[in-house]
């Protein structure tokens, strides 16, 4: 059997092992098996490091291990060290290659979405984590005119604008293409229940001042930014379909073989697949 998995910590609601598994099904590799791999950061050096030998061709890392996934690789991708983490681990021979396709993913599947242009466009990212570095740094590589960068505290904002290039900003911008990456509207505070942009520093009626909003974060129902979005009639691109662009990056590297996006993006939202 050839294993895949997805490192975290937690891990037990990642959709990847549905989208993955699906696809390979699809693919026709019935002995490969993606699954869940739960690892507290005080193991997930030993425990990667061992996977290899374990029967694992590859696996997704997601929060927190990204940046340790960078550290440890022996062979990281130019793209994983300009972005600082990686999120896609390929093991070979006693070798581990670190990727991230995050950043691929999002020019992507807005390509897909919105076409070649919007890559060239302004834009106002939300957030300093992890996911803004990738995103910040997947703009600019693909040609945005300008990035600018705002987050709730606003030194780390300075911080990322400083590594990669951008525009730190204090106050919300105009942008051709706004993207939240940060995790508000993931879980709804009692604060977020009666103003669920808040958090953003957003009114609900400026939405719509933003041609192409994009939110990193995926729950059952819209999130709250892209429910004002399409309430405005603005262009919307939700995290489930990033979450699946960088899903087939990654396994089109470790099967080497282009991946179905219907059938990976029907698993992510919970629907039966044939
Ligand atoms: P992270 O590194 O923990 O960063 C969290 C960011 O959210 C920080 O900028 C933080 O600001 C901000 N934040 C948290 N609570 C906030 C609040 N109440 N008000 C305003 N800002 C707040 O997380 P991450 O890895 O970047 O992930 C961010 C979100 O993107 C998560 O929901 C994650 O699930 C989602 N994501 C989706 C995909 C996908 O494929 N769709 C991929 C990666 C991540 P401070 O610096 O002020 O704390």
């Amino acid at each position: 059997m050839t294993r895949l998995g997805v490192l975290g910590w937690p891990v037990a609601h990642s959709r990847s092992p549905a989208m993955h598994n699906a696809a390979l099904a699809a693919l026709g590799l019935r002995d490969w098996h993606y699954q869940r791999l739960p690892v507290p950061p005080e193991l997930f050096a030993e425990t990667t490091r061992a996977l290899g030998t374990a029967g694992f061709l590859g696996a997704n890392v997601t929060i927190p291990h990204k940046e340790a996934a960078l550290a440890l690789a022996d062979e990281p991708s130019a793209t994983a060290r300009a972005i600082g983490a990686a999120n896609t681990l390929t093991f070979k021979d006693g070798v581990i290659a670190a990727e991230n396709t995050d950043a691929p993913g999002l020019i992507a599947a807005m390509t897909r979405v919105w076409g070649a242009g919007t890559r060239e466009q302004s834009a106002l990212v939300l957030g300093a984590g992890g996911s803004a570095r990738a995103v910040v740094w997947a703009l600019l590589d693909a040609g945005a005119s300008e990035v600018s960068v705002w987050n709730r505290t606003p030194e780390r904002a300075r911080e990322l604008a400083r590594d990669l290039g951008a525009r730190a900003v204090q106050e919300l911008v105009r942008a051709e293409i706004l993207v939240n990456c940060t995790s508000v509207g993931l879980q709804r505070s009692a604060t977020e229940v009666h103003d669920p942009l808040q958090g953003l520093g957003l009114l609900h009626d400026q939405v719509g001042k933003y041609p192409h909003v994009v939110d990193l974060v995926y729950t059952d129902a819209p999130t709250p930014l892209l429910a004002a979005a399409e309430q405005a009639g603005v262009r919307t691109l939700g995290g489930l379909d990033i979450l699946v662009a960088q899903g087939a990056l990654s396994l089109e590297s470790w099967t080497g073989a282009p991946v179905p996006l219907e059938v990976m993006r029907a698993a992510a939202r919970g629907e039966q697949t044939g």
